[in-house]
Order: structure tokens, then sequence, then C-alpha cells
């Protein structure tokens, strides 16, 4: 099946052709203008490739409920000339064929569940943590979307003895976003994120919020896999130091191998490098048909 997948972000939009068996024929990326410039080149790719479903992971907040009025619209983001676009809706319009819509986490949970770390894992967790903090969560074979959907990269973390910044979230003085995203870092330390990769401090604290974050989702999602990506995760020293740091802080309590004695295979990076996400949306599209 000749699927199309698009990974919609605020910088830039991913598009894909590919099958149903995470195989992509062809990716290339176009800059996120306004929907006005923009949406013409995305139409434009999928209908040139012929494709039979497309498959969206989309920058949020949006409206993934079925039965509401704005299904398939990007809500309340802070890229205004995003904000109430019905971007289901445009490609539905224009190209007529079954699409399948999440958040960009949810489709790279589902990437990485399909063809990659989390393979035969029916419940996972992907957090992404760059510019903001994203986590795509996967439960009992499915994605979660419950009210909303799930915005657990602003859980609530515990400050630092000592942690002076006021964090970058215009809504919680204590979120894991506003205290440990790629421009969080940039403002506490001084310096983007990529420079600091020699001062032990920046990652010590880094890890505990991390950390924190992850322990809450173990405990309150029982995940068989702890997926970490995005930019700031390149920084491959945290990994030890989150793994060390979630054993510590559980403590003992979650009885299971993979955290007693597997945790180098519990929690790790993306199988898929930097393709979880555009190959989730391949999945997106052929369950939408
Ligand atoms: P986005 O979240 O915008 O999709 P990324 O996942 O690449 O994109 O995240 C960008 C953030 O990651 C920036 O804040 C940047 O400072 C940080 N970042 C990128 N590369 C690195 C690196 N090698 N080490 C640490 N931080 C990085
Ligand atoms: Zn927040």
């Amino acid at each position: 099946m000749r699927i199309g997948a698009l990974e919609a972000g605020g910088t830039k939009m991913v598009c894909a052709v590919g099958d149903e068996n995470g195989k992509l024929e062809k990716k290339v990326s176009f800059p996120t203008k306004t929907p006005e410039e923009t949406m013409p080149v995305l139409l434009d790719f999928f209908e040139e490739h012929k494709v039979e479903a497309i498959g969206i992971g989309c920058f949020g907040p949006i409206d993934l409920n079925k039965s509401s009025a704005t299904y398939g619209y990007i809500t309340s983001t802070p890229k205004l000339a995003w904000a109430n676009y019905n971007i289901v809706g445009a490609f539905e319009k224009k190209l007529g064929v079954p699409i399948g819509f999440d958040t960009d986490v949810n489709g790279a949970v589902l990437g990485e569940v399909c063809f990659g770390a989390a393979k035969g894992c029916d419940s996972a967790v992907y957090i992404t943590i760059g510019t903001g903090v994203g986590v795509g969560v996967y439960v009992n074979g499915g994605l979660l979307h419950g009210l909303l959907h799930p915005e657990a990269g602003h859980v609530l973390v515990a400050r630092a003895a000592g942690d002076p910044y006021a964090g970058k979230c215009p809504y919680h003085p204590n979120c894991l976003e506003g205290l440990a995203a790629g421009p969080a870092i940039m403002e506490r330390w001084g310096r983007p994120a990529a420079e600091l990769a020699e001062r032990e401090e920046v990652w010590e604290l880094e890890s505990d919020y991390i950390a924190q974050a992850v322990t809450n989702y173990i405990l309150t999602l029982s995940p068989q896999k702890v997926i970490l990506g995005g930019g700031v995760m390149h920084q491959e020293q945290l990994f030890p130091l989150i793994r060390a740091k979630v054993a510590e802080m559980l403590n003992g309590y979650v009885r299971h191998n993979a955290v007693l004695r597997e945790i180098d295979r519990y929690i790790v990076p993306p199988r898929l490098g930097d393709e979880p996400g555009i190959k989730g949306a391949l999945v997106l599209g052929k369950n939408a048909v």
C-alpha cells in the first residue's frame, strides 16, 4: 500500500511516502510558514505521489476527539498562524483519502512500537526533549488520548536544591519542559546545550529532572519500554545518569527485572534514529484505512 506520512512540526514539515512495513521510498522536508504558504506545497507533494492514505503526526495542541466539531484541528498553538486550523480537513478536501491524525509524539511512540526499540511491547512511552518536551503514550495496545491528549512534558517536578532558575514555561514554575528543555538549558547556563557537553553539573541537574518525570511515568503508566529522544538526548552521557537516578528514585519498589537488573535495556534511545515520527505516521495512515 502506498501511504503518505507527514510529521508536522513548528519549524519544518517532513513529508514521506512509504508502505505499511515502515519502508520509506522518499522523504523531503519543507519549512513551516503560514498555512496559506505551506499547505499547497504539502498537498501537491501527496497528490503527485498518488498516496492511498495519509498519516499525520502533528505539533499541538490538537483536537483528536472524533465526535468534536473541531476534530482534526490544530487548536490553541502558540504558532498563531496555525491556531484553529483544520489541517485534517484541508487534506481530506483536496485528496479525498483516509487520514490518520495524532500528536507528533504519539506518532513517534507508534513508530518505535511497530518497527523500533519497543517492538512487541503493548505499552511504551516516547519522551522527546528538544525545543519542548513531549510524551507519546502507548498503553494496552493503543495510543492514549483521554480528555484531550497527554501533555506529560509539563509534569511537575521537584526543584533541585540550589537551582535558582525561574523556569521557562509560562504556565508552570516547576514543570519538566520549563526546567529541562533545550531553551531552559540555554537560559540557565547562558549557552546552547550542545556547547555544554563538558560541564558535568549541567547534566547532573538535567538528569535529575528527567529522571523524576520518567519515574512518575513508570509508576503511573507501567511502560515496558521508555524511549528518550530529541535534540538534548544527543548528550549520551545523560542515559547512564538517568538510569541510575530512576533506579534510586524507584528504590526497589517496582519489582521487575526490567528495572532491577536490565535498566540499560529498559531506558533507551530511539532505534529509528530521527525517523520514529515519520514511520509512525505511516502506521497512522495505514490504520485510517
Ligand atoms: P525540536 O524539538 O524543535 O523538534 P530538537 O529535538 O532537535 O528539535 O530539539 C532542539 C533542541 O535540542 C534545542 O534547544 C537544542 O539546543 C537542543 N540540542 C540540539 N542538539 C543538541 C546536542 N547535540 N546536545 C544538546 N542539546 C542539543
Ligand atoms: Zn509547563
